[in-house]
């Protein structure tokens, strides 16, 4: 039991967390985007900092009694311009939605152009899906990935910036399983006279340890959620060169939000404090080799992978003629305990509601400690239940059994029942 004072006050609800935690434990969370944050950053999540406001920044405030609250968002602010080498933090943003939104507030006008990543190539819903601020408010232009390399095609970003004249140019995705390369996105922005932001959501982690090219130096703006490598609370963060500073914190406050999540923005303090360790970059840099391997074991059970394979915490898995879509996979994949999510695969046959793909990641488990040997086991799992369908309750009981097993061996929170 997580909390016994909740238990106490509300059992329906400490009930369901306990069962939630039940969950994590036992079952693969190999969702990219998910992780473990340490129990220092929930302590500091649930703390008693979530009773006051402070709308404002450090010696800025709009209330009285920041004292405190002054230390730890300044602290929070040292700590991510340290990590990320960056002239400028702010660090109240709650979502990673939210933090772009913040960035093309104080970067565009109404119905500026911007350039991106289709959404059914590796995007994301805030880089100007039609139906998110992003592409009401501006006007979305996009690039995609070459239909033989399955990689960004970096002429063809070029060719489409030159038609297009975009204001800025959004590089970052939620499903590319290649390293960006941000200078040569620098060289296309210089290039049309366009802004740069690069939205590191999903890789943070990694270029906060060195395994992946820094964006910091090449980008007006970079954006970024807390809780997906970098192994944070649930949160955002904005780094920018000092000319946007001002522009940026008015964009966030008083531009999209009033009072910050305080006790949120404290465990965003711990959680950069832990990314500076030795440990962390070990961690990052054993993802990536937890994704191969993973990676490795797929393609030894004859899957395809888009682009081939991996450089980083993720890989987009075809299942174009297994006879499964990616719901289907997914679906059938969690009643034996492995947590993944469909995904659109470049040119996907179907709808982005059935999909022809599954997006498996690795930071999680790498959390828990495991390693290559259990990567290849786990890749070997996973093929169990793809080619089987689900037809066999048997095999699905099985594979559950084995998944329960490796669970056991690398416990999480263990200390909290
Ligand atoms: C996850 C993600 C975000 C932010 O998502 P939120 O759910 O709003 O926190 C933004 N951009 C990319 C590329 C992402 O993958």
């Amino acid at each position: 039991m997580m909390n016994a004072t909740l238990l106490q006050a509300d059992h329906e609800v400490a009930r369901l967390i306990d069962r939630e935690l039940e969950r994590q434990q036992t079952t693969l969370m190999m969702i990219p985007s998910e992780n473990y944050a340490s129990r220092a950053t929930m302590a500091a999540a649930g703390s008693v900092l979530t009773n006051k406001y402070a709308e404002g920044y450090p010696g800025k405030r709009y209330y009285n009694g920041c004292e405190i609250y002054d230390a730890i968002e300044q602290l929070a602010i040292d700590r991510a311009k340290e990590l990320f080498r960056a002239d400028h933090a702010n660090v109240q943003l709650v979502t990673g939605t939210q933090a772009n939104m913040a960035a093309y507030f104080a970067l565009l006008e109404k119905g500026d152009r911007i350039l991106s990543m289709r959404l059914d190539h590796g995007g994301h819903l805030s880089h100007g899906r039609s139906n998110n601020f992003s592409g009401v408010w501006y006007e979305p232009h996009f690039y995609g990935v070459d239909p033989d390399t399955e990689r960004i095609d970096y002429d063809n970003v070029l060719a489409v910036a030159r038609e297009v004249r975009p204001k800025l140019i959004v590089t970052g995705a939620s499903a590319y399983p290649r390293i960006i390369d941000f200078k040569r996105f620098r060289e296309i922005a210089d290039e049309v006279g366009a802004y740069l932001l690069a939205d590191i959501a999903h890789i943070v982690g990694l270029v906060a340890a060195g395994s992946h090219p820094d964006p910091v130096p090449l980008c007006e703006v970079v954006t970024s959620t807390t809780h997906k490598t970098l192994r944070g609370p649930r949160g955002a963060l904005i780094l920018c060169r000092q000319e946007w500073a001002a522009k940026i914190d008015e964009s966030v406050f008083p531009g999209i939000q009033a009072g910050p999540l305080m006790h949120i923005l404290a465990a965003k303090a711990v959680a950069f404090k832990e990314a500076q360790s030795f440990g962390f970059r070990e961690y990052q840099r054993q993802i990536i080799r937890n994704a191969q391997a993973l990676a490795q074991s797929l393609l030894e059970e004859g899957f395809e992978l888009v682009s081939g394979g991996t450089d980083n915490h993720l890989m987009l898995v075809k299942l174009i003629g297994k006879g499964i879509s990616g719901r289907d996979a997914a679906d059938t994949l969690e009643r034996a305990g492995i947590v993944v999510n469909k995904n659109t695969i470049p040119n996907d046959p179907l709808s982005p509601a059935e999909t022809s793909g599954i997006r498996p990641g690795t930071p999680a488990l790498t959390t828990r400690g495991m390693r290559e040997q259990e990567m290849h086991r786990i890749g070997k799992l996973i093929a169990r239940v793809i080619e089987d369908k689900g037809e066999h309750e048997e095999v699905i009981a099985e594979v559950r059994k084995e998944v329960l097993d490796l669970c056991d061996a690398f416990p999480i929170y263990h200390d909290i029942i």
